[in-house]
């Protein structure tokens, strides 16, 4: 037994289940080479054969990663495999998850079949992906809910037939710590073979304990933790990277092991996943919540300044929370924002610097301090989502209180300009007025949220919207100093995204483990 826990990150493939968090492939690549720079061990890209988009995004994140394993998730069946290998040969250390329900009610109303035929699906599907690379994991969905003879009758013949590792999910989040930990120690005592293999855990948030049930697993003997950055996936989300890596990393007098997560990366990659997927980070979010490192009571702060140990059981730094951050402004030139952006982890190509310079330059003239946050909205809106069919041109709106308010829009629709005007109720009703009826999409607005980018009466302002058409839901975000304009930015991303998943319809059961 070692004390090396590995970080299996799901963000972009359990993480993307989160109702509307789709991404494109640009967002998903932009966001893997985050995650190898934060230092995951394993990579779940996708489910190549639940949809055409998740192949393509799979295929380019395993051409790119220069360490990380890089996990494509399929089924038991032969097409399914191929169709995961096909996405991830081209990485350097690829890898095959494979699944099948355990649980006798997924049995019976699922997959209609007995316990031997999901033993014999079971040992076929990893057999087959073993043919193919030595990497391939196994995991019981439904585990928690599954008779333990019987999951570990299962777990057996999938190590005798060559997986790696085995992984234990509580698919629908219905364990409790102690159960899952006796559980967790049951598999390890009762499976044949089980030194052979790495025991995974995967859970789900229901009950608001998927990263106590992870901790339980792990100190009982789990060295593989399945986890999404914020938390985000299906429902209500998967186990959190942070906590779990955080509390190993605090707590390591009662949990003495390792991760090669490099802690310093977490608010970034944070920050990332939020901008990207439009999933807003609640502010009470434990480790990389706004509030989560803010001391109001005045007893706590004044104890906060004589010692930060009185209050404080981390460091700020320790996430990469005000680390030294490099501020450019109206006069720094391409060479210092090339480096910055360096360090930030995009290596962009001239044409894209271009592109990335002259919004940089525009943003400056509108704000002083240009911190990294606003960069990734520079380089998110400029380059990573310009394949995209609805662009905004131009936008005006007249409001105020004795004027009807009107807005005028210019948008490009695959590349063909149109222009339009409407009235609204108030200055971003008319904008989405305008914009809805130059596109001729009739989507529902379910949710409309402001914020600040980052701190100073100049930050950026950062909206989110939550849009439904025809039963695809979306998420939508957009960032300006202006809010207006960043409302109708987030508008048009939202509908974006919608275009996208009706041009990527999903062919497999979204059921995953
Ligand atoms: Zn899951």
């Amino acid at each position: 037994m070692t004390d090396r826990v590995y970080i299996f990150d799901t963000t972009l493939r359990d993480g993307e289940q989160s109702p509307g968090a789709s991404m494109n492939t640009a967002e998903k690549l932009r966001l893997a080479v985050q995650l190898e720079k934060l230092g995951v061990d394993v990579l779940e890209a996708g489910f190549p054969a639940a949809s055409e988009g998740d192949f393509e995004a799979v295929s380019a994140i395993a051409a790119k990663l220069q360490r990380t394993q890089v996990a494509g998730l399929c089924r038991t069946g032969k097409a399914d495999i191929d169709r995961a290998w096909q996405a991830v040969k081209h990485a350097r250390n690829p890898k095959i998850h494979t699944f099948i329900a355990t649980s006798d009610i997924h049995l019976k109303y699922k997959l209609k079949m007995d316990r031997d035929q999901v033993v014999a699906a079971a040992t076929e599907a990893v057999k087959y992906a073993k043919s193919l690379t030595d990497q391939v994991e196994f995991s019981a969905e439904d585990a928690s809910r599954s008779d333990r003879d019987y999951l570990c009758k299962v777990f057996g013949a999938a190590i005798a037939a060559g997986a790696t590792v085995i992984n234990l999910p509580d698919t629908v989040g219905y364990a409790i710590p102690s159960e899952f930990a006796e559980l967790a120690r049951y598999v390890l005592d009762h499976t044949p073979d089980m030194h052979r293999a790495i025991l995974s855990v995967h859970c789900h948030n229901d009950l608001g304990l998927a990263t106590a049930n992870t901790l339980a697993a792990i100190a009982a003997g789990a060295r593989q933790a399945e986890v999404t950055v914020n938390g985000i996936g299906e429902r209500a989300g998967n186990t959190s990277l942070e906590e779990v890596v955080m509390a190993l990393r605090t707590r390591s007098n009662c949990l003495p092991m390792t991760t090669g997560i490099h802690t310093e990366q977490i608010y970034p990659t944070s920050r990332l996943v939020s901008m990207i997927t439009g999933m807003i980070v609640q502010p009470n979010k434990a480790i990389v919540g706004a509030n989560a490192f803010a001391h109001e009571a005045g007893i706590h702060q004044d104890g906060v300044l004589k010692n930060p140990m009185t209050y404080e059981i981390m460091q700020p730094e320790a996430i990469g929370l005000n680390a030294n951050k490099l501020v450019l402004g109206k006069h720094s030139g391409r060479h210092a924002l090339r480096d910055r952006l360096r360090d930030l982890g995009y290596d962009l190509s001239d044409e894209e610097l271009n592109i990335v310079f002259t919004k940089f330059k525009e943003l400056a003239d509108k704000k002083k301090h240009v911190v990294d946050e606003d960069l990734e909205v520079v380089v998110t809106e400029g380059i990573l989502r310009t394949t995209e069919y609805f662009k905004l041109e131009y936008l005006h709106v007249s409001a105020g209180t004795t004027v009807m308010p009107m807005a005028s829009v210019e948008l490009s629709i695959n590349g063909r300009k149109v222009r339009g005007a409407d009235w609204g109720n108030g200055p971003i009703d008319s904008a989405y007025n305008t914009i809805a009826k130059l596109t001729g999409t009739s989507s529902e607005l379910l949710r409309f949220t402001v914020s600040a980018l980052s701190g100073g009466t100049d930050a950026q302002g950062e909206v989110t919207v939550r849009l439904r058409e025809n039963g695809l839901v979306a998420l939508g975000r957009g960032t300006d100093p202006d809010i207006i304009t960043a409302s109708a930015k987030a508008y048009i991303n939202g509908l974006n995204r919608l275009e996208y998943l009706k041009a990527h319809p999903v062919h497999a059961s979204q059921q995953t483990v």
